[in-house]
């Protein structure tokens, strides 16, 4: 009898599973049960293309937004059942067994999880109709269509993200405010310093900051509308629309009760499977696993590339389980890279610059304020380690300097900043 595995998640990773697995040899049945309605898109373009989400006609994508932002598929991924709109709410790992919301079981030989994240929200109840997060295409389509110029915008958190947000919405005419309880924007991956630097960028392009703050509570009109935010200084802060990218949470509710490790995505080993069952793995954003080259520290990678690295050493783990091959002893150790545009200014982000002491400058100058054609590469040390580099306006550079903080991390060298 024909096996088959299930893919749970219809986004990113579960494409790129699905493609890993036909490329690995598997023939047999592949399901795959999404709960959005649509099939995978890309979902970096909704903050990065804002400005066209629900858009119709041709956007500034060139194409409608719904057929822009979709993956393309290859021809080589053959039948697949896909079963969209219909989530799995809950699992036995023991009698291999889903079950979805409209109450279909399915059966599985093996599983991939691929449910990424969903985004955490502030913890206050009520105003619905005026709050936001940017994570479906519903998400953005909804928040796009309140952005008429002259709104007062609110963006809970100063994340990629949120600084992605803002940029789209001042140059829709917004006005734009920023806010979050760190000194500067994006601080926690990049420091302090190079997070004023590309807050003085955005506020030269009309995002307003307010930082140092936490959000306390709604202020409301007499009709009973949001109009403000409560701040924890005691001050009020106008708004009409209030946007929270507080960062993701692992969407793992549909696994509880199999005894595994869900703190924080779902626990996996090198191989990417679930300790204890072979026949499961995890792939994209919701894996969480120890990377070698960041030693004992587990991560969950939450980026764009992570799907694809993690789909093909899943993939590899899964057919070699199902069909008795022997499985991979290659040790596990992907460098992450995250992407982001602000106004015009390409950020790339390698490696984990997060996990640094302090920073060294590669090229440019972050003394002098940027603009949109500075260049700019700041390394994070720790000890002598390049745990990370940023660039700025630097992709042609990409590879070399991926290179340097791969060398760096596999055999600490300081030499080898001299040589980027
Ligand atoms: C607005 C936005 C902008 C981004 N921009 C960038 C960027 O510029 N650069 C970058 O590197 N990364 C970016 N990212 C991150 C990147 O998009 C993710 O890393 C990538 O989408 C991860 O893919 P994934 O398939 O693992 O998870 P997701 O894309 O989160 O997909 C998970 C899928 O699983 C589905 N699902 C959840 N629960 C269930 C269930 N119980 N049953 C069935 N299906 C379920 C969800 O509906 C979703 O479709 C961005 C993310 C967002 C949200």
């Amino acid at each position: 009898m024909a096996k088959r595995i299930v893919v749970v998640g219809a986004s990113l990773a579960g494409l790129k599973a699905v493609e890993q697995l036909r490329g690995n040899g598997w023939t047999d049945a592949i399901s795959v049960v999404g709960a959005e309605p649509w099939m995978p898109y890309d979902r970096s373009l909704l903050s990065r293309h804002l400005e066209s989400a629900g858009v119709d006609a041709r956007s500034s994508l060139g194409k409608p937004f719904l057929e822009a932002l979709a993956l393309p598929r290859s021809p080589l991924l053959g039948e697949v059942d896909w079963r969209l709109g219909n989530p799995a709410v809950s699992c036995s790992i023991e009698d291999k067994q889903l079950t979805l919301a409209d109450g279909q079981r399915v059966r599985w030989d093996g599983l991939v999880i691929a449910t990424g994240l969903r985004p955490r929200r502030l913890a206050l109840h009520g105003h619905e109709e005026q709050r936001f997060v940017v994570h479906t295409l519903e998400d953005a389509t909804r928040l796009r269509s309140r952005l008429t110029a002259g709104r007062k915008v609110t963006i809970v958190g100063a994340g990629f993200l949120a600084c992605e947000i803002a940029a789209t919405a001042t140059q829709l005419g917004c006005a734009v405010t920023v806010i979050d309880s760190n000194t500067a924007p994006m601080e926690r991956p990049l420091g302090s310093l190079v997070g004023r630097l590309l807050q003085r960028y955005q506020e030269a392009r009309g995002v307003r900051f307010v930082l140092g703050q936490r959000v306390e509570g709604f202020s409301t009109s007499a009709i009973g509308e949001l109009n403000g935010l409560r701040l924890s200084n005691g001050s009020l802060l106008p708004t009409e629309i209030v946007v929270e990218t507080l960062g993701f949470q692992g969407n793992v509710n549909w696994l509880a009760g199999n005894g595994l490790d869900l703190h924080d995505g779902v626990l996996c080993n090198d191989r990417l499977q679930l300790p204890g069952h072979p026949g499961v793995v995890a792939v994209g954003d919701v894996a969480r696993f120890v990377n070698p080259l960041y030693r004992a520290i587990t991560q969950r990678p939450e980026h764009w590339a992570a799907p694809d690295e993690t789909a093909r050493r899943a993939a590899v783990s899964l057919t070699a389980q199902l069909l008795c091959r022997k499985p991979r002893t290659t040790p596990f150790r992907p460098l992450p890279q995250q992407e982001s545009n602000l106004f015009s200014l390409r950020l790339q982000v390698i490696g984990a610059p997060g996990y640094g002491q302090k920073m060294c400058v590669l090229d440019g100058d972050p003394s002098q304020p940027l603009d949109d054609r500075s260049t700019l590469a700041i390394g994070y040390l720790k000890g002598t380690v390049v745990t990370g580099v940023l660039l700025v306006n630097l992709p042609h550079r990409t590879r070399a300097f991926r290179q340097l903080v791969a060398n760096s991390l596999e055999e600490p060298q300081q030499e080898a900043l001299e040589h980027a």
